[in-house]
């Protein structure tokens, strides 16, 4: 059978659909190009927040107008988890909604919509079912996000994620080492953590700080590998062992990303986060201490349930202070089925909206002046797209899809690890001249 998959959302959802890839092919299914030449198409929806619901409904009613006679639309991921009945009625056209842990049975379902007729029942989610033994062999372009966890053990009162998730489960080291093993003998030169707290690593088994561990066994069991990048790391978790592997190891990318979600302590406290905010600013000092180049990302939210515009400015005054690399921002939605979504005082979207904006602005102006503070240092530059004349890649100090982009004039070639010299900065992109051919690493 041909399939045709659409991944929405997170890189989570990319890990995911990737091994489904995997599984397919080893089953002798084919993947195509375009949704129109495909026997089954498959969406790996979002439901995250409500705009990320709008964008996996907006997709699925897409494919769903454009359907072919005798072809099976499949939706999965976190909206058809958790919402999986409401799916089935708001796009009719769907065959069969599979859960977001229940991918694994995605060869058997695309098998069996093939020989009967459609509706097949909704196949429920394994929430133990973390699937260790499959490895994913392909990965697109020199990067490749590696998830070593999944679920989340938090109850952060904003999140839905843990409702759709179900609690964490860590793979394990050595299944994730092959992984990083196997990709790099594909040509990925860059591996990038992910789970929902990566610094949560191997706690369901009783292991405490056991990320850089597995970061030390994935470096030397994969001694091709140019660079490991860690995301979404939980700022109370980040211990010294941790801070000693981003510094001391060559390869580990000196870049972290610390999801923060607030800075007055009283809207973290509401949040159900920790809310020492002077720990904050001291680990901030501290990973700026061991490593004065290191690259930081974080992201917040805005508008959260009685927010108060005296604790809003506190958020825009730790921003100007920490002059973070990178600043993600994210209005305030309540999820159906979270603490906060019961709580008083929810803030008005235009007033929600308006805080949006403030924040961006002032982010803007300061990622601009830290990419500015770039020019004249030399850097790598993995390259990730060529053409017109320019080669497009990222250094360690740009998080793939999520931060900007290095831009060298000349083509090089894809995967590519260049020395490039920073010659120009923009808010978001670096401009860099080639500065030696490429190198091995
Ligand atoms: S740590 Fe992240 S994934 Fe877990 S509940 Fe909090 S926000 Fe959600």
């Amino acid at each position: 059978m041909r399939f045709y998959l659409v991944t929405l959302g997170c890189p989570k959802n990319t890990v995911d659909s990737e091994m489904m890839a995997e599984l397919l092919r080893r089953a002798g299914h084919t993947p195509v190009e375009t949704a129109r030449r495909a026997d089954v198409i498959i969406v790996n929806t979002c439901g995250f927040i409500e705009a990320a619901r709008a964008e996996s409904y907006g997709e699925l009613r897409a494919l769903a107008a454009r359907k072919r006679r005798g072809q099976r639309l499949v939706a999965m991921g976190c909206l058809a988890q958790r919402y999986g009945d409401a799916v089935r009625r708001h796009v009719p056209q769907v065959d069969a909604v599979l859960g977001t842990q229940a991918w694994p049975e995605i060869v058997a379902l695309v098998e069996r919509l093939h020989d009967v007729e459609p509706p097949a029942p909704i196949l429920s989610s394994r929430p133990d079912a973390l699937v260790t033994s499959i490895s994913r062999r392909s990965a697109v372009g020199p990067s490749a996000y590696i998830k070593i966890a999944d679920g989340c053990d938090a109850s952060c009162a904003f999140c839905a994620i843990p409702l759709i998730k179900g609690r964490q489960r860590s793979k394990p080291a050595a299944d994730i080492v092959r992984e990083a093993r196997e990709l790099t003998a594909r040509g990925v030169r860059e591996a990038v953590l992910i789970a929902q707290d990566t610094t949560a690593y191997g706690r369901d088994r009783g292991e405490r700080d056991a990320l850089p561990g597995l970061m030390r066994a994935i470096l030397a069991g994969a001694p091709e590998l140019a660079w490991l990048r860690v995301l979404y790391a939980y700022p109370q978790n980040v211990t010294p062992a941790l801070i000693e592997v981003l510094a001391e190891e060559e390869r580990v990318c000196r870049y972290l990303d610390l999801p923060l979600q607030h800075a007055h302590p009283d809207v973290l406290r509401r949040m159900r986060r920790p809310h020492d905010i002077a720990q904050v600013y001291a680990l901030i000092a501290r990973l700026r201490e061991a490593m004065p180049d290191v690259a930081l990302r974080s992201t917040f939210i805005v508008g959260f349930p009685g927010e108060t515009e005296a604790e809003f400015e506190a958020l825009l005054t730790f921003l100007e202070e920490m002059a973070l690399d990178h600043v993600g921002v994210f209005a305030y939605s309540p999820e159906e089925g979270t603490a906060a979504a019961q709580l008083p005082d929810q803030v008005p979207a235009e007033v929600t909206a308006e805080r949006y904006d403030r924040a961006m602005r002032l982010q803007q102006g300061i990622s601009r002046a830290r990419n500015e503070a770039q020019v004249g240092r030399t850097v790598d530059v993995l390259i990730e797209g060529v053409g017109e004349g320019l080669s497009v890649g990222r250094s360690y100090r740009e998080a793939p899809e999520i931060d900007g982009l290095v831009l060298v004039p000349g083509e090089a070639t894809e995967g590519a690890m260049l020395r490039a010299r920073v010659v120009a900065a923009q808010e978001y992109d670096l401009i860099a001249e080639r500065v030696q051919s490429n190198r091995g690493r």
